[in-house]
Formats: structure tokens, C-alpha cells, sequence
């Protein structure tokens, strides 16, 4: 028999073949793509880039009726439409873009029996008018992109996804693939439980990204490290860097156009117009630097970003895997980069001590930062750290700053004795505020106007630090508080004991630090002087 005779039996691969031009499905997707037109129900995670559309598009064109897509992407959807059109798939949208007539157009072709796809926004879910649609035409099955979103524990909760439940009891017997790349056991069995998916097969890829360098260091001078990077390992690349602040994005992009860099800002207080002006320069042309808040990137596919540097320390480990998965996505080496410092955690403490939200939603915020804060002071492979966080075992991989360059520990008991009896004393002033700075100035014994104020000289830890210099001693701080012997508290960042401080102000418990490459050349300055 021919090859065209043997597709005719396999209407997946068929369309596979004959409508996207692919010739193998890729990892599970066949075995997804059979579950979804056989009928039954499918939770897919799979990274980035690892193809999770087809798996609902090639169902939606096998089976009868119009696949109904979920997806909070609303600004790529005309691109996903446009993009499958030129296919030759019948695909239309419905979202808050839309004017009346452009709605009620794709509303007849889905009536009508005319279309292949139709891609929903989420909050059109709401609406009594999507449910009476949706009863006059016919449904192939039902997809729920970035399913993650459906989960509070996660980091991008919305709220309309749980009405996602009301369509499954409408029609219950309609297949349904939720699909997702963020995703924890925790946030895994939110998904299955909210979405009443308890039943449906699950095909979890690996979500190692192996081409993927990750590197993670002490920051400095961020800006200029940036820069070497860049000029060092990334010449004339592609890549994205990501700014916690608008005001940050702004400057850092000012600042490599300076160096000669070209480099474009994108956040969500610049106007719609430079916006979409600024992502489409980045798509289009070669070796842009996009300099950006986690506004930008979902959804977003160029193939050849060689590296992802974050200037700020990101909110959780799904959201550092998201943005950094953004690199590499042709499978060519590439790099992911942060910098990251005392700063960072204490700004990070403090805007969630300051956050909407109840005493749970703090915790889970909290508890999000803490499992950054491991990845970044682990002395172990940081794949395997990432991988473990998902719930994937790896072996030391070779390709990341610890498994090529293993970081030296020390003993730091009694720097973390000193420096906890040194909070514990400055506490005792109730009605002031002592951050990590004057903490350490007292540490170091040196004679600032605070000090001389507070009279925090006649204190019997004053001037007991002398042995390590400033920069030694934040990284003292930041690691303390990564491993919770150490919190800061209010506008201030009042450093504060935690439960834990007890154990080693007690000599109960030993403390191994993390020697910084960049604390270890403070030093040397410091003797040098
Ligand atoms: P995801 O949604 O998981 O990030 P996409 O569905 O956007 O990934 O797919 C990523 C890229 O891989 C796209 O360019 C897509 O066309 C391509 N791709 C997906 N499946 C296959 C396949 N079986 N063979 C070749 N290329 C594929
Ligand atoms: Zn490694």
C-alpha cells in the first residue's frame, strides 16, 4: 500500500500531514490527540514549546462540530486565527476586542456549522449569550489552555475559569483537554479537582529544557554585569531581559541603547500602539534585546531567543521556569541568567507583607518566594532543584553555574550567631526601625551618625563582625533569610528572629552558607585597603 493509503486510515496523522505539514507527531501528542477524538478527557503539561496546540487542533478537526478553545491570551488570538486561516483551517475569536459586527459574524459561522475552532475569552464565559451560542451550533470538544490559570495556588489565577465547570456540566459528555507548562503536583491536582477532571488520562512531558544554561549570581552592579554578559557571550543575539518595575524597564533599555545595544522597552503602562509596535520589531527582525516586565512574553514564539536574563529576582519557580523557558526554544544552546541580591528578597518580604489579600493568600505568596530563594542558594545542580520543584527527577546535569563551577560552603555558625544576637539586641529598642544596613554598621563597628544617636556603640555586639567586609555580610543576611532564620517586617524592612533563630542562637544548629564569587573579591579589597 502506499503512504497515502495508510494516512487515510489514521485521519490524525492525515491531518497532521496534509493540513499542517508536520510528518511525526512529537513525544505523547499522538497518544493525546487519540484520547481527545476517541472521547475521552485529557490533562496534558507540557513545557513551552513542546507543541500542546496541535493536540487540540487536530481533534477539533477530526471530530464533528467546533473545537471551543479557552484561552486567556487574548491579545495573540487574531495571530493564532490568522495563522491557522492560512492553514486552511476555519477558525474564528470572541473576545472584548471585538465590535458587535465582528462578533456576530463568527456567532453565524459557529451557528452555521462553519468552523473548525473558535477561540473564547475567558470572561466571555460569564455570559448567558456564550451558553445560548454555544447550543446552536455543534461542539468537537472543549480546551482549556493555561489551565494553571483555574488554580489560586498558582501565580496567575483568574477567576472566570472556575465557570469553567458550568459548561462541563451543560455538556458533560463532551471531551474536554486541559492543557498547561506550569505545573506542580500541588497546582496539578488543583486543575483535576476544580475542573472536575479526576477522570481524565494525564500526560505529563519532561520539562527539562536541556539546551537551556541556567546561571544564577550574586548581584552587583546588575546593569553592567548585564552588559558583560551581553558582550561576552551574546553579541548581536536575541534575547529578553526582565525588570520588576516599569521604571527599571525603562532605564535598562535606555541604558544598552547607550552602550550600543538596540534594545526596546515593552510594559504595560506604554501605549497599546508601541506596545504591539515594539513585540512585533522583536519577532520580526534579528538580535533585538527586549527589555520587559513579565507583561510580556506569554505566548510569545520566536524560535531563536538565545538568552533570558532577569534583572530582579522572579515571584515563584513557575514563574522563572515560564520566562526562562522563553529561551532556546529551536533547541540551540541558550541562557538563562539572574542576578540576584539582599535587596531583592527584602523588597519581595515586604511587598507581600503589604499585599491584598488574606493571612492564606500571604503564606502562599510567601511560601512561593521561599522555593525561588532555594533555587537560588543551592549548592546542588539547579536542573535537578527546578526539576524536583515539578516533580521530575534529574541527575547532575553539567549545563548549569553549579554542576560547572560547584560552589565552595563555609561554616557561617557564628557570622549567623552574630548577626542574629545583633537583631535580637537592636529589637529591644521597641519604637525604632533597624534595617540590614545599620545592622551591619554595628556589626562592623563603625561610627555612623545612627549609631552615634542610638548609642548602639555600647553594645556589647558592636564592632564583634569586623572579620567580614559589607558585602560578605549581606550575603550573610540574604541567605539567612532564604532559609527563614532571618525576616524583615513593614515599610522599613525591619530585620526580625524568626521561630528558627532560636535553634542557632542556642548552638543548636549549624549553618553552611554559600561562598559568593562576588563576596570573596569584596574581601580581597577589603585587605587590599
Ligand atoms: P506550546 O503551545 O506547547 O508552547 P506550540 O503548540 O506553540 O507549543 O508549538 C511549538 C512549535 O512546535 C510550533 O512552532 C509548532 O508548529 C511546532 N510543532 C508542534 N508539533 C510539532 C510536530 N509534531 N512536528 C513539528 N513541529 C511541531
Ligand atoms: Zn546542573
Amino acid at each position: 500500500p502506499t503512504a497515502d493509503a495508510l494516512t487515510s486510515l489514521d485521519p490524525a496523522l492525515d491531518t497532521l500531514r496534509r493540513v499542517f505539514g508536520y510528518e511525526e507527531f512529537r513525544g505523547e501528542q499522538r497518544a493525546i490527540v487519540e484520547t481527545v477524538i476517541g472521547g475521552g478527557d485529557a490533562l496534558v503539561l507540557m513545557p513551552t514549546g513542546g507543541g500542546k496546540s496541535l493536540c487540540y487542533q487536530i481533534p477539533s478537526l477530526v471530530r464533528e462540530g467546533a473545537g471551543v478553545v479557552v484561552s486567556p491570551l487574548i491579545a495573540l488570538m487574531q495571530d493564532q486565527v490568522d495563522a491557522l486561516d492560512a492553514l486552511g483551517v476555519r477558525a474564528g475569536f470572541l473576545n472584548s476586542t471585538q465590535d458587535a459586527g465582528q462578533r456576530r459574524a463568527v456567532e453565524r459561522a459557529f451557528a452555521d456549522g462553519e468552523l473548525d475552532l473558535l477561540y473564547l475569552a475567558p470572561e466571555r464565559l460569564r455570559l448567558d449569550s456564550t451558553t445560548r451560542l454555544l447550543e446552536q451550533g455543534r461542539i468537537a470538544l472543549f480546551a482549556i489552555d493555561e489551565a494553571h490559570c483555574v488554580s489560586q495556588w498558582g501565580h496567575d489565577f483568574r477567576p472566570d475559569y472556575l465557570e469553567l465547570s458550568h459548561l462541563h456540566e451543560r455538556w458533560p459528555d463532551i471531551p474536554r483537554i486541559a492543557l498547561t507548562a506550569t505545573a506542580t503536583q500541588a497546582t496539578r491536582e488543583e486543575i483535576a479537582t476544580r475542573l472536575d477532571l479526576t477522570g481524565a488520562r494525564h500526560f505529563v512531558a519532561s520539562f527539562d529544557r536541556p539546551n537551556i544554561q541556567y546561571r544564577i549570581v550574586p548581584k552587583d552592579n546588575p546593569r553592567r554585569q548585564l552588559l558583560d554578559l551581553l558582550r561576552t557571550e551574546h553579541d548581536g543575539d536575541a534575547g529578553i531581559v526582565y525588570c520588576l518595575s516599569r521604571n527599571s524597564v525603562e532605564e535598562t533599555a535606555a541604558f544598552l541603547g547607550a552602550e550600543g545595544i538596540r534594545a526596546l522597552p515593552y510594559h504595560a503602562g506604554l501605549p497599546a500602539p508601541v506596545r504591539a509596535r515594539n513585540q512585533a520589531a522583536f519577532l520580526r527582525e534579528e538580535g533585538l534585546v527586549m527589555v520587559a516586565t513579565i507583561a510580556f512574553g506569554m505566548g510569545i514564539d520566536k524560535p531563536d531567543v538565545r538568552f533570558v536574563a532577569h534583572l530582579d529576582l522572579p515571584k515563584s519557580v513557575e514563574g522563572y521556569y515560564q520566562e526562562t523557558g522563553r529561551a532556546g526554544r529551536d533547541g540551540q544552546p541558550s541562557t538563562a541568567w539572574l542576578a540576584y541580591g539582599l535587596a531583592d528578597v527584602v523588597q519581595q518580604r515586604k511587598m507581600i507583607a503589604g499585599s491584598d489579600g488574606d493571612l492564606t493568600h500571604r503564606r502562599r505568596l510567601g511560601a512561593h518566594l521561599d522555593a525561588m530563594l532555594a533555587l537560588c542558594e543551592t549548592v546542588e545542580c539547579r536542573r535537578a532543584q527546578l526539576l524536583a520543584y515539578f516533580g521530575q527527577q534529574a541527575v547532575p546535569c553539567g549545563n548549569c553555574d553549579t554542576c560547572l563551577a560547584p560552589p565552595e560552603s563555609w561554616d557561617g555558625t557564628i557570622a549567623a550567631q552574630k548577626i542574629l544576637s545583633a537583631v535580637y539586641r537592636l529589637d529591644k529598642e521597641r519604637n525604632q526601625r533597624f534595617g540590614v544596613g545599620h545592622v551591619i554598621d554595628v556589626l562592623r563597628g563603625k561610627a555612623t551618625p545612627k549609631v552615634a544617636q542610638w548609642g548602639h556603640d555600647e553594645l556589647t555586639v558592636f564592632g564583634v563582625g569586623e572579620d567580614l567586609a559589607d558585602g560578605e555580610w549581606r550575603a550573610v543576611a540574604r541567605q539567612l533569610m532564604a532559609h527563614g532564620l532571618l525576616t524583615v517586617e513593614g515599610d522599613h524592612g525591619t530585620l526580625l528572629l524568626t521561630d528558627a533563630s532560636a535553634e542557632v542562637l542556642g548552638r543548636r544548629r549549624e549553618v553552611r552558607l554559600r561562598k559568593d564569587p562576588e563576596g570573596a573579591r569584596t574581601r580581597a579589597a577589603a585587605r587590599a585597603r
